[in-house]
């Protein structure tokens, strides 16, 4: 009998699920194809929805079960990746205490992000990061538990002080939606008021994004009481304090951390070339310039757009790519040439709170308020539509109600 021919996904994320979902028709044509995803947890979370979770929203709404929708085609274990060996074609998979060795003939790696400390004094020990869904959780929890305690004592002013370090899209989201929650904390634990800072390094917050927009971005943030901090760098952090390069101490019950993500550490340490963020240098076909048959996509893969200029990490990118890896291992498979990955950045959108978006399409469109809203919804839900059929997005939506 011809052995079968084996794909390991590493990572069910935008990427790696993209991936697995793209070769399932394959594998229904193929016989002899054997897919297998390994992902930490067995469910899918939509991380560009995360924020909503420390607020208003239900886990159960920004998650899918991965076996439920990866199976029968793709095979799912759940694990975590410990050690790669790609010159022996291996991974070695950590599943309830127990390791397994798992081989391939070709690896998708779409291990994602881990985030970036910056060598800055106590940050990765006093800050949360806001990494997955279990993060979503510990942050709302420690948030409720400060602002119970600021009622028992409140004296302990400084138990009511939310800071978000870093002013890029994670932290205007987090903040934006925060600023939303705390009208129902302030009434629930009987406080005077909760304070929330941003702190950007940059000279304003969203860097990079457009700036008509950036300027309508931090007048929102504004009206919502919330106080920015821009071209400030934070030089420490302690227990419940953060210090500023210019002298200044913040105190806070709740500290988060979202100003930089890197490559997942397991793609340096398996000796792939990679950047200083820890991103996996790669062809335009996606795949390693160290193993031709291993794909590297997602936050933990280094490609590059038409002008050189590295793609950020992002979802959409993500999403793409993993497309990508699935129609070109079938090209591969088939005898078919593969075909170079070109990257469209079609548009960004953020929610800054239940009922303020921004966004802009092409670079050249603009979107706010409700359309903006709206622009959101539909790419998370086009999103569930690519990778689950339309009867996705209609549970997920009906679930929702
Ligand atoms: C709050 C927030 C908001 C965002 N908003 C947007 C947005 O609006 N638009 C946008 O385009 N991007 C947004 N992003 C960025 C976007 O979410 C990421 O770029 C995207 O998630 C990257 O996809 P990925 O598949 O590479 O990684 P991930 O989605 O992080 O997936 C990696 C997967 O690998 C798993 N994993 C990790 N380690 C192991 C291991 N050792 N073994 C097995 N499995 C493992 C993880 O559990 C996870 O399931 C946002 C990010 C955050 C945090």
């Amino acid at each position: 009998m011809t052995p079968k021919i084996k794909v390991l996904i590493l990572g069910g994320g935008y990427a790696g699920v993209t991936a697995a979902t793209g070769l399932r028709a394959a594998c229904r044509r193929h016989g002899r194809l054997s897919i297998t995803l390994v992902n930490k947890h067995n469910y899918h979370y939509f991380t560009t929805l995360l924020h909503q979770c420390v607020g208003r929203r239900g886990y159960q709404d920004i998650s899918v079960d991965l076996p439920s929708l990866l199976q029968p085609e793709i095979n799912f274990r759940q694990g975590q990746a410990v050690a790669l060996t790609p010159n022996e074609n291996q991974v070695e998979i950590e599943s309830e205490g127990t390791r397994h060795t798992l081989d391939y003939d070709y690896l998708v790696l779409a291990l994602g992000w881990e985030p970036q400390f910056y060598n800055i004094s106590g940050l990765e020990q006093h800050a949360l990061v806001l990494k997955n869904l279990n993060m979503a959780r510990i942050i709302k929890n420690r948030i409720e538990e400060q602002m119970a305690l600021a009622s028992e004592h409140p004296a302990e002013t400084w138990r009511t002080q939310i800071i978000v370090g870093g002013g890029g899209f994670t932290g205007v989201e987090v903040a934006g939606e925060l600023a939303d929650w705390c009208p129902r904390l302030i009434d629930r634990y009987d406080l005077k008021s909760i304070g929330i800072t941003l702190i950007e390094g940059a000279p304003a917050i969203l860097p990079g994004f457009d700036g008509l927009l950036v300027k309508d971005a931090t007048c929102l943030l504004q009206q919502k009481q919330i106080n920015l901090i821009t071209g400030a760098r934070i030089e420490r952090v302690e227990e419940r304090c953060v210090a500023l390069a210019d002298g200044r101490r913040l105190e806070a019950g709740v500290i988060i951390w979202t100003g930089g993500v890197r490559g997942h550490p397991l793609v340096e340490a398996s000796g792939f070339t990679v950047n200083k963020q820890g991103r996996a240098e790669v062809n335009s076909y996606l795949q390693s310039v160290d193993s031709p048959n291993v794909y590297v996509i997602g936050d933990c893969c280094l490609a590059k757009d038409a002008d050189g200029k590295a793609l950020p990490p992002t979802a959409q990118i993500a999403f793409q790519q993993g497309k990508s890896v699935a129609q070109n291992l079938q090209r591969v498979l088939t005898g078919k040439a593969p075909v170079p990955f070109t990257p469209k950045v079609l548009g960004t959108f953020l929610t800054l709170g239940r009922k303020d978006a921004l966004g802009v399409m092409q670079n050249k469109y603009r979107f706010s308020g409700w359309t903006a809203k709206m622009m959101k919804h539909f790419i998370a839900y086009r999103y569930l539509w690519g990778i689950g059929g339309l009867g996705l997005p209609l549970r997920k939506f009906w679930e929702r109600r």
